[in-house]
């Protein structure tokens, strides 16, 4: 790699949202268009350079007039009005000048100077609060997107780009762009935006990509190809570090390279604590290419299988038949072990589902989880007539997200039994004795969880949005990431109102929140009677080597006082004593 001129080390603060270590030059992205392949040229050549972009614009501009002049005849002039203000913005002396000294001082090719002063530009004005300015963003993006097409991309002397090994910087990543990123190439990445609880971490900590999100500096100031650091232990990105600095990242990737080799030897040891409490602990999911890491992890089965995941690149759900494919995969693949199949959850932050186009002014509150597919019956029918199908080839259970009352579950269970009738007609195999369970992710559902657990075989916690419901606290937003507490008592709470209820109902409670993989917390979920922990893949051994390290009896005192505890931070500093005490070498 080719440096531009020496600089020291700077240091970006942010939220550790997926914990490992990455070295590698970043690669900075932003929002609207796709980034050019990046590349280091040679002093000399910077005059060069920076005749190219002349010409692109030149290029675009004559392109603008013509479609201009073109469109004047066929319209007249209002609508032709339009290119005469991109043609504007080609001749702002500023950004042009901004881009020639981009090339001279970060010694990169022109288009991608380009495409970053651009990004930057694009980045400020999508701030501004004014919504006509920010419309004119579109109009921009427009222009940047032609200048781009009319460099000829296929230059020599290209050292690196994004099909090499990085760290992917971006303003912000969706769900999808991270589920759907190269993993072989993204060693690590880094937001401004985001948080620990956002889908986007949780999908980074499945795939085991380290990850820091909310970075204090600004993204659109970085310069890709910089040598970088990223720490998912302890959220940060470095930027030009210093030999010392890299030596030692080195060294702590050695450290924690043998705490997990340690803990794979042991992944098949029973999860059950030192006083003989047996926990069942499995895997989140959201695509079947985590299962790999699955069974590599030693979980007993998958907790959580996260189906909205399935509308990753399409519009609308794949059919039944297709559906039942996936599903089945996914069952015959960790047979003996059972696959909770979630139906869809799409909303909130994830991905959107038809009909909503519009932005809905409170996402999380409103067209989400079972209220879409009770609103669509005949794409629940198919969900759920596919999961059947599945239920044929191992062990399923259905699990309803986002219930907030007992007529949900009456609705959903019978289109269970609906589906049920109908495949025996059809002569189509399933089991007749399929669990449903229900998450536990409403407030109003954990107050109820006396009257709903008559109704259901399990429960399973889905902390992140029930802290987000109980504290009223947005789990992506990150100004507001400091009051998202798990163990504020109103959670903890809950949680034991819930075990309560099912106990006494003879069915079983899990946690598949990010909570449950958080080996800080393990004594106190133990403690409050938890049956089963469903976490990430990656976090599944450590949190089997917490379990193992345990005694119930230690833990459930603890819980019992962390119960009459007032503080979120006194009851986490409870559940860390003991986890301190019995695995301090696990703690990050
Ligand atoms: C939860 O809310 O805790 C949960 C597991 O569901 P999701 O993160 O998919 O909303
Ligand atoms: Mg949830």
């Amino acid at each position: 790699m080719v440096k531009a001129h020496d600089e020291s080390e700077v240091v970006y603060l942010g939220i550790a949202a997926s914990p490992g270590i990455a070295i590698s030059p970043v690669h900075v992205i932003a929002r609207g268009f796709k980034a050019p392949d990046v590349y280091a040229i040679e002093e000399s050549l910077v005059p060069h350079e920076q005749a190219r972009l002349n010409e692109a614009l030149e290029q675009t501009k004559k392109q603008l007039i013509d479609l201009q002049k073109r469109l004047e005849n066929l319209t007249g002039d209002n609508e032709a009005a339009i290119f005469e203000a991109h043609v504007m913005i080609l001749e702002d002396r500023n950004l042009v000048n901004r881009v020639m000294e981009a090339i001279a001082d970060r010694q990169q090719n022109a288009e991608y100077a380009f495409y970053a002063v651009m990004q930057n530009f694009l980045e400020a004005m999508r701030r501004i609060h004014d919504p006509y300015l920010r419309e004119r963003t579109a109009d921009i993006e427009d222009v940047a997107q032609r200048v781009l097409r009319n460099f000829d991309a296929n230059d020599d002397g290209r050292v690196s780009g994004p099909d090499d090994a990085h760290l992917l910087i971006a303003y912000d990543l969706s769900p999808s762009d991270t589920a759907s990123m190269n993993r072989r190439h993204v060693l690590g990445f880094a937001t401004e935006l985001g948080s620990v609880n956002s889908h986007t971490a949780i999908l980074a900590r499945s795939f085991g990509i380290p990850a820091v999100v909310g970075l204090d500096g600004s993204v659109i100031d970085m310069v890709t190809l910089t040598p970088g650091i990223l720490d998912g232990y302890s959220g940060k990105l470095i930027l030009h570090p210093t030999a010392e600095t890299l030596a030692r990242y080195r060294k702590l990737i050695e450290q924690k390279e043998q705490i997990r080799s340690s803990l794979n030897a042991k992944r098949n040891a029973a999860t059950e604590t030192i006083d003989g409490r047996e926990l069942m602990l499995s895997a989140n999911i959201e695509i079947v290419e985590e299962l790999p890491m699955v069974k590599r992890s030693g979980a007993k089965g998958v907790g959580l299988y996260r189906t909205e995941f399935l509308l990753l690149n399409a519009d609308e759900m794949p059919d039944e038949l297709e559906q039942a494919k996936v599903y089945s995969q996914v069952v015959s693949e960790l047979k003996p072990h059972r696959v909770i199949i979630r139906t869809l959850d799409a909303g909130g932050d994830k991905l959107p589902v038809e009909p909503l186009t519009d932005q809905e002014p409170n996402p999380f509150l409103g067209w989400r989880g079972i209220r879409v597919s009770l609103a669509r019956p005949a794409m629940f029918r198919e969900q759920i007539r596919a999961i059947l199908r599945a239920s044929a080839h191992g062990k399923v259970s259905v699990m309803f997200p986002m219930i907030s009352g007992l007529s949900e579950v009456w609705r959903g269970k019978e289109m269970v039994k609906r589906c049920m009738d109908e495949l025996e007609k059809e002569n189509i195999a399933f089991d007749a004795e399929l669990p449903v369970g229900v998450m536990i992710e409403v407030p109003a559902a954990a107050i109820c969880a006396d009257l709903l657990a008559k109704e259901v075989d399990f429960f399973s916690i889905g902390t992140n949005d029930l802290i987000q419901y109980t504290v009223a606290v947005d789990r992506v937003n990150p100004h507001v990431a400091e009051l998202y507490r798990p163990t504020h008592p109103a959670v903890i709470r809950l949680i034991k109102r819930t075990i309560d209820a099912a106990t006494e109902h003879g069915i079983w409670t899990g946690i598949c929140g990010e909570v449950a993989g958080d080996i800080r917390l393990t004594p106190l979920l133990i403690g409050l009677g938890i049956e089963e922990l469903s976490v990430g893949p990656q976090q599944v051994p450590r949190v089997g080597q917490a379990i193992r390290s345990l005694s119930y009896a230690e833990c459930a005192a603890m819980s019992d006082e962390a119960l009459r505890h007032p503080r979120s931070q006194g009851i986490l500093d409870l559940s860390m004593a003991l986890a301190r005490k019995h695995y301090a070498d696990l703690l990050d």
